[in-house]
């Protein structure tokens, strides 16, 4: 079987809804560098739903793929409106072959959820992940709705209504949160046990060497990040997650990751906007106004020609398109030079470190030390 791409694409990010009901002051899509939104239908139409549905059977059947993850995405999915987005994953799942496994998920802020949309999710078997950065004073310093009020309150209702559900733990198992380093890890922390919710994951606020991140001060994230990690490591608890800890372990030992935001290992992400374009992740949209703009459609292209795009394939083969100083890295292989919209910097493109770097090299060395001493300490490893 042949193919351009150095990886097929298996996860299909779709904006199926290209306008949200908040209006965060971080958020990539609407508030940094893009404008291309403006230009964007705000909601995906019947037509670009049937051809992105045909596009991805034939390119899995072009690889063999088994299986492939659709995420529903925006903006705010939930915006599309229940029946309209049922029918949505219906018409998909009856385009493509039934011999290719579809897994759905859907990424919110919660605000729309109520009872009738958990049911309709459990009942497509469609996982939901929420946006919440933290205790009240916290998360609405950015999570605000257009009217400059705080989102804080509808998201913990929706947490509580996805919890009481019968069907909710099915469906809801994970908040995400966006690092603020002016937030007490402990703090933090203990809100996180209190809210209960078994998975967390976090995300480091789109930055780069022309945007620097919002906290000053080299390593403020690395730190913020190695106090939250030795709470968690030190829990000892299976049934409480941090996805974003959890891939630089399994990085550490080897074993296969599936994420686009840290590690060398090559990406099979791709985007599809409401208008049908085909687009490398949306976090790029922090750059520069029109950078994910590929020219691409799945109206007229497949999805292996994104390789043709010099930017793209860099971004797809992982750890082959560092610049020289993370090549050299001594923790490349965890790392992989962190997120690639991280490495952008005006005047010399992606051949950069991340702006993160010094964090990240803080924290994924403190994760390896802490892992060598508890080999060592098992007996499991030997001293050098
Ligand atoms: S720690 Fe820095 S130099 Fe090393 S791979 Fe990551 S970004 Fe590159």
């Amino acid at each position: 079987m042949s193919s351009n791409l150095p990886h097929p694409c298996k996860t299909f990010v779709v904006k199926v809804v290209s306008r949200c009901n908040l209006n965060c002051s971080y958020c990539y899509m609407y508030n940094l560098k893009d404008r291309t939104w403006r230009d964007q239908p705000g909601i995906m139409s019947a037509g670009v739903r049937d051809h992105f549905a045909a596009k991805v059977d034939a390119h899995a059947a072009r690889h063999g793929l088994s299986g492939v993850h659709i995420i529903l995405h925006g903006g705010e999915p939930l915006l599309m409106g229940r029946v309209r987005l049922i029918d949505w994953i219906e018409r998909v799942r009856s385009i493509i072959r039934p011999a290719v496994d579809i897994r759905f998920s859907i990424q919110s802020n919660g605000i729309l959820i109520d009872e009738d949309w958990i049911d309709a999710l459990a009942a497509q078997g469609v996982r939901i992940g929420l946006s919440l950065d933290g205790p009240r004073r916290f998360h609405d310093a950015h999570r605000l709705d257009h009217k400059g009020l705080g989102s804080f309150d509808r998201v913990m209702d929706a947490i509580g209504l996805l919890r009481s559900h019968p069907r909710g733990p099915e469906i809801f198992s994970t908040v995400m949160a966006v690092v603020d380093p002016s937030v007490d890890p402990s703090e933090m922390f203990d809100f996180w046990q209190e809210i209960d919710v078994p998975g967390f994951d976090l995300s480091l606020p789109h930055a780069n060497w022309s945007s620097p991140p919002p906290v000053k001060g080299d390593r403020s994230y690395g730190a913020w990040m190695v106090e939250f990690f030795d709470l968690w490591f030190d829990q000892n608890r299976p049934d409480r997650s941090v996805r974003y800890f959890e891939n630089i372990l399994r990085m550490i030992f080897g074993f296969p990751i599936s994420t686009d935001n840290i590690g060398g290992r090559p990406v099979d992400v791709i985007v599809v906007e409401t208008d049908g374009s085909i687009e490398p992740t949306d976090a790029f949209k922090s750059c520069f106004d029109g950078i994910t703009k590929l020219g691409l459609s799945v109206q007229n292209n497949a999805f292996d020609d994104v390789s043709a795009n010099p930017f793209v394939r860099d971004f797809q083969v992982g750890a082959k398109a560092l610049c020289r100083r993370c090549k050299r890295c001594d923790i490349v292989n965890e790392c992989g030079g962190g997120y690639m919209p991280h490495r952008y910097d005006e005047a010399t493109g992606f051949a950069n470190p991340s702006v993160y770097c010094s964090d990240l090299m803080l924290l994924i060395n403190h994760i390896r030390g802490r892992v060598c001493r508890v080999l060592q300490h098992e007996g499991l490893m030997v001293e050098a």
